[in-house]
């Protein structure tokens, strides 16, 4: 339903009640601060502090990364700033392809002079002059308005030359269509991507920030990060970080689907609690929530207590609902063959191990495994995450380590009865 929305782009006040969530706490958020958003104003306000004064601002804010990793954001600018070079870029990483995530989709959608804005004031603090999009294959239909918003900012000099008036400030945005590839949400395969090769993920050092697109420091930015530098510009670091935790500043937009009565997209300071989210959307009955997506965690009930931040649950957005009628089983066998579908190739323990896995849930939900094949799943699982190349892999297998875990007789009543061991045992014959 929001996705049907979305193509025949309603306006926000168009939506049933429960959809308003985002519009209606900025609104309120905003008649609390006494400011509206205007565009170009937090612009403006950078302008005012000047490059240096924007990057202090941003380090008093501690505003890190709503991608999931958290990467500080003042550090990532700072270091892009210091690199030698006379070209660079900021991009903003809109490949939003995590399952059960969507909340880039409502900022692309409905705010997104605010991203423009973000990347401008990014562009201004580095000393970068392009500005790159990269918007995921499956938005398509959002390109031809974001581009007619990108137009109307450049008739009002919020891009182009001479940006609101500064002579030698020249910064521009363009966008570019993925694929529908999800590693390309991974910063350095987007960035290989980019440059028109298979999105694969770089080895680092070096890092993005000192040699990324066309081998230039480049900052990526996710969507929901950008949008917060604007109002970090707006109210001031400071106050900003009186928002959230220590750890975890400000507020945090997060996309609740599945068994819910009231789906949509939340935003909360950090620290909300599992359970305050639960009872906020109408969740009844819950046996799991998903939390960042299926590489994420798998929180069951015993665990609703815990905290939305980077230092409890950290999340890049998605909050996936099962309740007690859902078989966790086939939610993680579920997750394993996306995994496997979308592992890039590179590195042998991501592109057999999760083939792997998939078959042996498969194997197991014919009803033909045994405690052997829990044991291989657990092992796998385990060399995925030490040895492969990037995070697609390292956590490609926490749903199941979950779910066996903390939802183990969904697996075990599918064994076979006995203790079947295997025809063949590799590590007895190796030994
Ligand atoms: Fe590719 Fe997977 Fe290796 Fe990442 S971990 S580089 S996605 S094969």
């Amino acid at each position: 339903e929001i996705c049907d929305l979305m193509r025949d782009g309603a306006p926000l006040e168009d939506w049933p009640s429960h959809y308003f969530t985002i519009s209606d706490r900025i609104r309120r958020a905003e008649s609390l601060l006494g400011t509206s958003y205007v565009p170009g104003k937090a612009l403006a306000q950078a302008i005012e502090l000047g490059p240096q004064g924007v990057l202090d601002d941003l380090r008093r804010s501690n505003l890190r990364g709503r991608g999931g990793a958290g990467f500080t954001t003042a550090m990532k600018w700072e270091l892009c700033a210091e690199a030698e070079a006379e070209t660079r870029y900021i991009i903003c990483n809109a490949d939003e392809g995590e399952p059960g995530t969507f909340k880039d989709r409502v900022l692309l959608n409905s705010f997104a002079e605010r991203i423009f804005e973000g990347m401008a004031i990014g562009g201004y603090a580095i000393g970068a002059r392009h500005g790159v999009i990269y918007l995921r294959g499956e938005y398509d239909y959002l390109r031809a308005p974001l581009e007619m918003k990108l137009a109307a900012m450049r008739q009002r000099g919020l891009l182009g030359t001479n940006v609101l008036g500064v002579p030698g400030f020249d910064f521009d945005i363009e966008i570019q269509m993925g694929a529908g590839a999800y590693i390309c949400g991974e910063e350095t395969a987007l960035i290989e991507s980019l440059e028109g090769k298979p999105g694969r993920p770089r080895i680092r050092p070096p890092f993005p920030v000192t040699r990324g697109y066309n081998d230039m420091p480049s900052v990526v930015n996710n969507v929901e990060t950008l949008c917060k530098v604007v109002e970090v510009m707006r109210i001031g670091g400071r106050a900003y970080a009186l928002l959230g935790t220590k750890q975890s500043t400000g507020s945090k937009l997060i996309s609740v689907s599945g068994d819910v009565a009231r789906p949509g997209v939340y935003e909360y300071p950090f620290g909300v609690r599992i359970q305050t989210v639960l009872d906020d959307c109408g969740a009844t009955d819950v046996a799991a929530v998903q939390i960042s997506g299926a590489g994420g965690m798998t929180l069951a009930p015993h665990e609703f207590g815990r905290r939305i931040a980077f230092e409890d649950v950290p999340t890049s957005g998605a909050f996936m609902v099962f309740n007690r009628s859902r078989d966790m089983f086939e939610v993680a066998r579920n997750f394993m063959h996306f995994f496997a579908h979308e592992s890039c190739g590179f590195c042998t323990p991501c592109r057999v191990g999760c083939a792997l896995s998939a078959s042996i849930m498969d194997k197991i939900a014919a009803g033909l495994g045994a405690q052997y094949e829990l044991n291989e799943l657990t092992r796998l699982g385990a060399v995925m995450r030490t040895s492969s190349h990037c995070g697609l892999g390292q956590t490609a297998g926490n749903a199941v380590a979950d779910t066996l875990q903390k939802f183990r007789p969904d697996y075990e009543r599918r064994l076979m009865a006995g203790d079947f061991a295997p025809a063949f045992d590799l590590d007895a014959a190796l030994e």
